[in-house]
């Protein structure tokens, strides 16, 4: 199957490609505790991923701060700082580079620096590794911690450049900030980010206009200090803290619930929702209260009920009551707020449903939809990301034979166990295709330490080559199809199937069985659906 012993000279034993949570940690592994040499890349200036591209106003974590960190270092953990029970972008971006301080992480990576082609060479059994500034090196591994949400998604409205104004997508954010004092801003998009950004900058423009498309389903984020005593106690438990969050299905840092919401009377659905609403969070209010809400349309629409009514008792004029009131299924990444509905109430803010009167072009002034043009100073793309495979596709990576990523992820994106794929040898991807659907840095965690384990015995068995089976990968593929087909998620639009952007193909991007039973599997599988190859095990 591969090529003969054909000895050659690798620049690094592994390239990493990423600085986010992903990248960082594979650095660490790989470099600090496998003791390969590393080469690191990130397009950015500096380390943080998702967190040093997301400053826009508001930008906070929907998960918990407790949990919303890496857990591999018991001194990193026992170190951790925070305010409040979420974490904002300056805190983590914060948090990942002391981590690179302290693991010594940075002099591994070449920043400003994007990966543009990636070629498995198959006759030496090494990655051959290009940048934009020209650089090409050689690597036996290439391990990939891209980002899931990280290429960004600008519609393609006519017009776009035509506009006088300033405008940014929220991910691209200036480092400088943007001062939106008196200005007429509006925001596109209402998702996690557009209702973070939306809730933010109200108070400070001259009028804020929203250009929905969806209306979402949002409950209270439930933002709260943490005193030096709770966050004493979390530390203190963190054993128990992290075996529960690595055996649970969302990975959030609470007990999923094990009771149905179609079992119990109206009267307990409304108590637990309320209790929920009360305490707060986007995973807790779906997977806290009852364990069917994902995958029951009765209880999902209970839980849809419940906060629709919630929209209409906020909202004071009916009429923006109406277009902020969702009528689908409760079925996408859930979403939690500081205030979202409430903000509609000001005087300041409007709300322009552009499902009704679809955006028809970006003009020098502003927006023009099918009901008029309504001016402005300021543009911000709230509009999510290529999600996934995103910036998989945007690197010309060609595998075995010169097979190219693109061309094998024409019908959508696979990764057997969600980190690796036929005719792409050695290439390990954080988060890629059919991972988890979790709080991420936990999962991020399994997959780097299963890549750099699975490294490790390649290294020791004098292995040069791995790569998964075709058999395994569709059957995984298949594993997920089923499990998403469980829930209701496959029925609501959103980046988790590719729908949110316009001609991707419509694919199972997630493994939606929860981290503990993606640990499992991980587990059973062992290396069952692997081909490994021992040709060049005298590569230097
Ligand atoms: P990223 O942090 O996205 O890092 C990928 C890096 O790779 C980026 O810096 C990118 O520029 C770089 N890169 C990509 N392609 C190339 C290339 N060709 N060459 C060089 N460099 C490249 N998840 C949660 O679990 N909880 C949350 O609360 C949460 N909040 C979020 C809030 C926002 C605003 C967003 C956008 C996402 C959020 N997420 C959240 C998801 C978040 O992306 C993950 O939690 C996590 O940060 C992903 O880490 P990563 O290292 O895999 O990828
Ligand atoms: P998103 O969920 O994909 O939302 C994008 C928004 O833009 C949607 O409202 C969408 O409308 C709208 N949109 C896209 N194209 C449009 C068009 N052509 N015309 C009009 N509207 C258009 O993206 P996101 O809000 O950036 O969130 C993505 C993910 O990032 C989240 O699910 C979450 O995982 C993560 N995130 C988390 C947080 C957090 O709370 N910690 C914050 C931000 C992001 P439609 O719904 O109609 O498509």
């Amino acid at each position: 199957m591969v090529n003969q012993n054909k000895s050659i000279e690798v620049d690094f034993d592994a390239v990493v490609v990423g600085a986010g949570f992903g990248g960082l940690y594979a650095v660490h592994k790989l470099r600090n505790e496998l003791g390969l040499t590393v080469r690191a890349y990130d397009n950015g200036s500096d380390v943080g991923g998702t967190w040093y591209w997301n400053r826009y106003p508001g930008a906070l974590s929907d998960t918990e701060s407790f949990v919303y960190r890496y857990s591999f270092d018991k001194e990193l953990l026992q170190d951790g700082k925070w305010k409040h029970n979420y974490l904002t972008q300056p805190e983590i971006l914060s948090y990942l580079s002391d981590v690179a301080d302290r693991f010594d992480l940075r002099r591994s990576f070449q920043f400003n620096s994007k990966v543009t082609k990636a070629y498995f060479n198959d006759s030496a059994n090494v990655w051959e590794v290009t940048t934009d500034k020209g650089e090409t090196v050689t690597a036996k591994y290439l391990v990939t911690g891209l980002g899931l949400l990280s290429a960004t998604n600008i519609p393609n409205f006519k017009g776009r450049e035509t506009f006088k104004g300033e405008q940014y997508h929220t991910a691209r954010w200036p480092k400088s900030g943007v001062d939106l004092k008196g200005k007429r801003v509006g925001v596109i998009g209402t998702g996690s980010t557009g209702v973070q950004v939306i809730i933010a900058i109200a108070p400070e423009v001259e009028h804020l206009t929203v250009f929905q498309r969806t209306p979402q389903y949002s409950v209270p984020i439930g933002l709260k200090q943490q005193s030096d005593a709770e966050k004493s106690e979390i530390k203190e438990n963190y054993g128990e803290i992290w075996k529960q969050v690595k055996s649970s299905a969302v990975a959030f840092g609470f007990e999923e619930s094990k009771v149905s919401a179609v079992e119990v009377s109206k009267e307990e659905q409304e108590r637990v929702f309320e209790e929920a609403w009360n305490k707060g969070g986007g995973f807790r209010f779906m997977f806290g209260t009852f364990n069917d809400i994902a995958t029951n349309s009765e209880a999902n629409e209970a839980a849809c009920n419940f906060i629709r009514k919630k929209i209409q008792e906020i909202v004071k004029d009916p009429e923006t009551a109406r277009k902020l009131t969702p009528t689908g299924y409760y079925a996408k990444r859930p979403l939690c707020d500081n205030g979202y509905y409430n903000t509609f109430n000001r005087d300041n803010v409007s709300l322009v449903d552009v499902k009704e009167n679809p955006i028809v072009e970006i003009t020098p002034k502003g927006v023009r939809t099918t009901d008029g043009e309504y001016e402005l100073d300021v543009l911000i793309y709230a509009t999510g990301f290529d999600a996934v495979d995103g910036n998989y596709t945007k690197i010309d990576i060609r595998g075995r034979g010169g097979v190219t990523m693109r061309d094998k992820w024409a019908d959508g994106p696979t990764g057997y166990l969600g980190m690796t794929n036929t005719d792409f040898p050695n290439l390990f991807m954080i988060l890629g295709p059919n991972g988890p659907f979790t709080n991420l840095p936990p999962s991020i965690e399994t997959q780097v330490e299963w890549i750099s384990d699975t490294v490790k015995y390649m290294v020791e068995e004098g292995i040069s080559t791995i790569e998964p089976t075709v058999d395994a990968e569709n059957d995984w593929v298949e594993t997920c199809r089923t499990i998403a087909d469980m829930t209701l998620f496959p029925k609501a639009d959103s980046w988790i199937f590719g729908a949110n952007i316009p001609g991707k193909k419509n694919a199972v991007y997630f493994y939606m069985a929860g981290l503990g039973s993606y640990r499992e599997a991980l587990k059973e599988a062992g290396y069952k659906g692997f081909v490994f190859d021992r040709a060049m095990a005298n590569v230097e």
